[in-house]
């Protein structure tokens, strides 16, 4: 993609009322439009320097009303070392919409344009400054709603992924250089590589992708969240532990599409995971058209949920409805809650092993439980804490496209086929890597992964 020769100018910060709101220009007339708007103010590199911004919508506007100005701290940042590669100016001004619009119609009457969403980190691509894994971590950090997501977002912003994949393709270029030095001096008497050298090359390749992507469904939970599902006989407490769950904690979203009359769920943070909760009609044999109907939903949804939270009334103890309620989903897959231990009667009980106490009556026990929900779904996606993650669909697409060829590279190696053929597939695997860290991502790709970002980005 060319590198763009025109100025870009955009508000990125919210619209809305604020103390501060800035408008941003990027591109080769920055600095000169951001000066003459300031009214000839000299800027500085990267320091700041306070002046008064023209924000009348028009030039005409400016003549007849005399004009309206705002106080102004301006920075610039020349090329290259800015957030687009190019030279950048940020105005800070007073956060009122009116007023940054306006500066940033001076702008363009001045000779810049209004940015496209995600125009300012596509030109940090282009220029050299971003990754596109690290471009689309950008977004993702400005999205996050656990924090969990945020370190995520944050370690991919700052390269773990793409360093990593950019040292498994220098291990493959090395062995493309060795190949293709074969085919160079075919004469020579010897090759520069051996099949049997190759094959563990490339064994070593494949390894270090399926290591990236065994840490994939971990990052996956953490930035699309996980499902889980209340489950039990009716009049257990599920109605009351779904509401208490949400009460306490911070409800995201509310109405997720999809949410039936007989299935409620909500969005929540839940121990660092964002979650899904479902509410589910409680399951019981029933002649009613109309509940089975909804014990059909309860049903399903237990299949497939991540964590099915299966709640018993303490008072009574595990019944044999409950037991085999509890039989129906795998026990990698529940988490038994045994609800009402206010009463004296649950008291006097001892809990099924692994089972986590509550009252959602009193409270008692729920934050526990929240905590518990959270580690469980970590627990099952598996990996280290630390391990770095995959959290986007197309990085795991991509990188199991170059898996796939250097399988069939080894394969291949491993029959001690022509040069020519194992390079064609090393050529391929490498190609995919491009998509992920190169500048040579098509235009395709980068449209659409710059259409999740708003303006001023
Ligand atoms: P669901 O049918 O499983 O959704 O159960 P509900 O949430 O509608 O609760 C059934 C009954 O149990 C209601 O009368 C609740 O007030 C009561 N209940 C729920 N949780 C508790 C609890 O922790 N302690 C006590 N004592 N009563 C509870």
């Amino acid at each position: 993609m060319l590198p763009p020769d025109d100025t870009i100018v955009a508000i990125a910060t919210p619209l809305g009322r604020s103390a501060i709101g800035v408008v941003r220009l990027s591109g080769a007339d920055a600095s000169r439009i951001a000066s003459t708007l300031l009214g000839g103010l000299q800027l500085r590199p990267r320091l700041a320097s306070y002046g008064q911004v023209m924000v009348s919508p028009s030039d005409q506007e400016e003549t007849a009303t005399g004009g309206v100005r705002d106080e102004a701290i301006a920075v610039w940042f020349p090329s290259p070392r800015s957030y687009t590669g190019e030279d950048v100016v940020e105005i800070s001004a007073h956060g009122n919409p009116l007023l940054l619009e306006g500066i940033v119609r001076q702008a363009i009457v001045r000779g810049a344009r209004l940015a496209r969403p995600g125009e300012f980190t596509l030109r940090a691509v282009i220029h050299g400054k971003r990754t596109v894994v690290e471009a689309e971590a950008v977004a993702d950090v400005i999205e996050a709603s656990t924090l969990p997501q945020a370190r995520l977002a944050f370690d991919q912003l700052h390269g773990t992924l793409s360093s990593q994949v950019a040292s498994i393709d220098a291990e493959a270029f090395d062995l493309v250089a060795r190949l293709e030095a074969s085919l160079d001096f075919p004469d020579e008497g010897y090759h520069f590589t051996q099949p049997a050298e190759s094959v563990a090359a490339l064994t070593q390749l494949v390894d270090g992708i399926d290591s990236l992507l065994r840490d994939a469904s971990r990052g996956r939970l953490i930035r699309d969240g996980a499902t889980v599902v209340i489950a039990g006989r009716p009049n257990v407490g599920k109605s009351r532990l779904f509401n208490v769950l949400l009460g306490g904690a911070r409800a995201i979203v509310t109405d997720v599409p999809g949410t039936t009359r007989d299935m409620l769920t909500e969005r929540v943070e839940l121990g660092g995971v964002l979650v899904t909760l479902a509410d589910t009609a409680g399951v019981r044999d029933s002649n009613d058209a109309v509940e089975q109907v909804g014990i059909g939903l309860s049903r399903r949804a237990m299949q497939t949920a991540d964590l099915v939270v299966t709640v018993l009334d303490g008072s009574l103890g595990m019944t044999d409805d409950d037991a085999r309620l509890v039989a129906e989903v795998p026990e990698i897959r529940r988490l038994l809650v045994v609800n009402k231990c206010d009463l004296p009667a649950a008291q006097e009980r001892s809990l099924p092993p692994g089972s986590v106490a509550v009252s959602a009556l009193t409270g008692d026990g729920v934050d526990a439980l929240r905590w518990r929900i959270g580690s469980r779904l970590l627990d099952q996606a598996g990996t280290a804490i630390d391990a770095p993650r995959i959290s986007n669909v197309r990085h795991v697409a991509v990188l199991t496209g170059a898996r796939q060829a250097l399988v069939r590279a080894r394969d291949l190696a491993n029959e001690a086929a022509p040069e020519e053929i194992v390079l064609r597939e090393l050529h391929t695997a490498r190609s995919r890597f491009d998509e992920l860290i190169g500048a040579r991502t098509s235009e395709d790709v980068l449209n659409r992964i710059f259409e999740r970002f708003c303006i001023g980005k």
